[in-house]
Parts: structure tokens; sequence; C-alpha cells
């Protein structure tokens, strides 16, 4: 595999979708800094409100790394027959 997939998603306010949040106290509590909403549950109440949206962006990183897989494996399939003598790609 040539690069790492590592993404930050990004926790967005379920309020005004605007992923500038304060973490602040260890991450104990947010809040926004657009519209002030507060979460008192911190952190880990911001993912669960945001756990539709983190799936949605998994799969969209699962399907670019089968793509990618997908394209890496047809071309050294490609290399493998291209370099044999007893095969020949038009
Ligand atoms: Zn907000």
């Amino acid at each position: 595999m040539k690069e790492n997939y590592n993404r930050d998603i990004l926790l967005k306010c379920i309020v005004c979708g605007d992923t500038d949040l304060d973490y602040v106290k260890n991450e104990s509590s947010v809040k926004c800094n657009r519209c002030g909403k507060e979460y008192p549950g911190g952190y880990d109440e911001l993912v669960e409100l945001n756990q539709l949206y983190i799936e949605e962006q998994i799969e969209i990183m699962k399907t670019e790394i089968e793509k990618d897989t997908q394209k890496e494996l047809d071309d050294a399939f490609k290399k493998v027959f291209k370099n044999s003598k007893y095969f020949k790609i038009k």
C-alpha cells in the first residue's frame, strides 16, 4: 500500500454543522465556537451525535481503499503479463 489513509473525521456541531469546536478541559466539555452550543458530555457526546456522519465517512474511506487496491492489483497483473514472454497484452 502506497499511502496511508489516516484521515481526520471532523466532528460537527449538530446545531449549525460547523467543525469549529472548542475542546476544553481535556475534551470533557466541548463548545461550538460558532453558535455557542455546549456539549456537557464532551467528546463522547459529540461522537455519539456524529455517529451517522462518522459511519458515512468510514464507508467513503473504505470505498476509496477498495478502488485503489483494485487499481494496484490491475497494474500489478498488467506488469506481470507485460514482462512475461508468454503473454501479451494488447
Ligand atoms: Zn454550532
